[in-house]
């Protein structure tokens, strides 16, 4: 007798990711600083980029006649030598050299006679570069790192992979700036992922099957809002907006005029270096006003200093206006979604940027959005971490090369159970390739197989799912129900094939079939499928439980019949009376189609034979006690 599966209570779900043996690694290549990060034991983390641990490397590059400075020591150098001193070169890539508002703004630059299409800086040694070499410069000093620390399980001969994010609002020219950066680098691009997106890779959101998120990313020279609809495992940028002249470095701006101002100082009385060097110490005054509620400054007073302390509230105040002005972007951003300005539903606000760590900004963040942002990975770590967790999916999913950025299950694969009913293994949006397993058991007593129904669809009764393959495990050894312990698991690899593997624990019998799932299935058919299942939502949900009240009730109306049949005589009249009334209450109600009457039914009877089910099991004891086997007993049920 083959027959169908019986689930048991608490199914045992556990995933099977593939582990990922090529080093990649995701990078932030940003405005003021840049990070590289990899997945290492399925976490993604930040690798040092100095000689101290540290994992931001300024975005700075120093160029001299013989050579190029990177990093840490060329920042410290900018004020000096600023002509060849570049900063920001973010904000020139892709740029034509007629940009002169560019100019204007970021000035402190020679550029070449704007000959060819790209903006020139002159540099030390008559050099001219574009902003593509420069980054490249940065982002080779971030290879180098990540190779020495990654570098054993490099092949020789074998290239860097990243992933490499770009604000979501860059176009066509500076994207392929930037990917012509990586490759002058000596890096392989596997792809450039949108800022915003990493950021929300990072936290797992794309785990959800769907979801409004606003990312409020505030760097040092720049602020960027934007607002990702996930859908069908995949990230869509419904709106960005920004400002490309805000961000923390005007925080420290607003708090050493705020300070001179206590102090009553004119800034136009200060040198050049010691206007520099006040910004500095701002600087580490709104980092340490961060933690703590106070912090000391060195105020130059003409020829001497002052020792000036500056408390959180007075940050706050000085910073509030600027703040403030990110509040425009963001309902213009909201706005452009769709959403109400006022009331935005989302289901997620994450910080980005370095100075999103300003308590002063996360409360702005909270009020604006009407909740919490969340907030516990680092916030300048955490594009740089998507990009890793990014750059390992696509590793990840072995050597076809086409594999989409987030390939997704479209519909739920699924078993059928008794009673029409499915229990879904892989859920609808699961990223390939992926894999699941859970063990069932057998519904009838002596039952030596099982009949497999793999079905695909979002409905919970098979009818509403679309077949994909049918196939049986034999061989059983005829057992009580509920003894045989059957292991399904579903595996589905990066080519979208799902192998579904059955094995029966206590014999080891096995079976298997592979099936292609989208196979055959238009956009319009998956479409319509996920429409139905939605329009049925609620009347799906009643059928299931109706039907599995009803497989319920069979067998437990089978198991006492039987169970009668043999040790009846171990009741009296009177006692067996409430038995059978129970049994005939069951009867009545499982044909009816009301899910809760055959439940109350069930316990019913399961009350009723509480008494006879305790005798039963004694006499079993005193059975096998007397030299037989459970095996004997099962076979003279037969
Ligand atoms: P970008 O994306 O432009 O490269 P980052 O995300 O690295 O920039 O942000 C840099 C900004 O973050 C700077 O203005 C810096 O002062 C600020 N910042 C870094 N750490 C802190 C902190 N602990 N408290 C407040 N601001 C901070
Ligand atoms: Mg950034």
């Amino acid at each position: 007798m083959s027959g169908g599966l019986f689930q048991i209570a608490e199914p045992g779900q556990s995933s099977i990711k593939e582990a990922c043996a090529v080093p990649v690694v995701g990078i932030d290549l940003g405005t003021t600083n840049s990070l590289v990060a990899t997945v290492t034991a399925g976490e993604p983390r930040c690798l040092s980029v100095d000689d101290h641990g540290g994992t931001l490397l300024p975005s700075v590059v120093e160029y001299f006649s013989g050579g190029v400075v990177v990093g840490g020591p060329a920042l410290a150098d900018a004020a000096n030598r600023p002509r060849d001193t570049i900063v920001s070169v973010k904000r020139f890539m892709g740029r034509g050299p007629d940009d002169a508002e560019l100019k204007r703004r970021f000035s402190p630059y020679e550029f070449a006679a704007g000959e060819g299409q790209v903006v020139r800086f002159k540099v030390a040694g008559g050099r001219e570069v574009t902003p593509v070499e420069v980054s490249a410069e940065i982002l080779r000093a971030l290879r180098a790192r990540a190779e020495a620390q990654l570098g054993g399980e490099l092949a020789p001969g074998e290239k860097l992979q990243a992933v490499i994010t770009v604000p979501a609002y860059f176009d066509d020219g500076q994207r392929q700036a930037t990917k012509d950066a990586g490759r002058l680098a000596g890096i392989e691009v596997l792809r450039l992922l949108n800022e915003p997106t990493a950021a929300a890779l990072a936290y797992g959101l794309d785990k959800k099957s769907e979801g409004l998120f606003a990312v409020y990313d505030l760097g040092g020279g720049t602020f960027d809002v934007s607002i990702l609809k996930l859908a069908g495992g995949v990230f869509e940028v419904k709106a960005t907006a920004g400002d490309t002249a805000l961000g923390g470095d005007d925080f420290d701006r607003a708090l050493a005029d705020e300070v001179l101002k206590l102090e009553g100082l004119d800034e136009g009385k200060l040198s050049a270096g010691a206007r520099r060097d006040l910004l500095m110490q701002a600087r580490a005054a709104k980092h340490a006003l961060t933690d703590g509620p106070s912090a000391t400054l060195c105020v130059p007073t003409g020829d001497s200093f002052e020792t000036w302390t500056v408390t959180r509230a007075q940050l706050d105040k000085a910073i509030a206006p600027i703040i403030a002005r990110t509040a425009v972007a963001c309902r213009r951003a909201l706005k452009d979604a769709g959403l109400d300005p006022e009331r935005p539903a989302l289901d997620g606000v994450i910080l980005v940027g370095g100075a999103t760590r300003t308590p002063a900004v996360r409360a702005f963040v909270e009020r604006l959005f009407g909740q919490p942002p969340l907030a516990d990975i680092d916030p300048d770590q955490v594009v740089a971490l998507g990009a890793a967790v990014q750059a390992d999916l696509l590793a990840g999913s072995g050597p076809r090369e086409d594999v989409l950025l987030l390939d997704v299950i479209p519909l739920s694969l699924g078993l059928e159970m008794m009673g029409g009913v499915v229990e879904k293994i892989i859920h609808r949006n699961s990223t390939v390739p992926t894999g699941a397993k859970q063990t069932f058991t057998t519904y009838a007593d002596r039952q030596t197989g099982f009949d497999l129904h793999v079905v695909q669809g979002e409905r919970e009764t098979v009818d509403g799912c679309r077949s994909l393959a049918r196939f049986q495990l034999k061989g059983i050894p005829p057992m009580p129900a509920g003894m045989a312990r059957l292991e399904v698991t579903f595996l589905v690899d990066a080519d979208g094939i799902l192998h579904v593997t059955a094995r029966e624990e206590t014999t080891g019998q096995e079976s298997a079939i592979d099936v292609k799932p989208s196979y055959g299935l238009s956009d319009d058919e998956v479409e319509r499928m996920l429409l139905e299942s939605y329009e049925f939502a609620e009347q799906d949900v009643e059928l299931r439980t109706l039907a599995e009240q009803r497989v319920e009730a069979e067998r437990i109306l089978s198991a006492t019949r039987a169970a009668l049949a043999v040790d009846g005589r171990l009741l009296d009249e009177a006692e067996r009376r409430p038995i059978d009334q129970a049994l005939a209450a069951l009867e009545r109600a499982r044909v009816t189609t009301d899910a809760q009457s055959i439940r109350a039914a069930v316990e019913g009877l399961d009350l009723a034979s509480k008494e006879f089910a305790e005798r039963r099991m004694n006499e079993g004891i005193t059975r096998a006690m007397a030299g037989r086997t459970v095996g004997d007993v099962e076979r003279k049920l037969e």
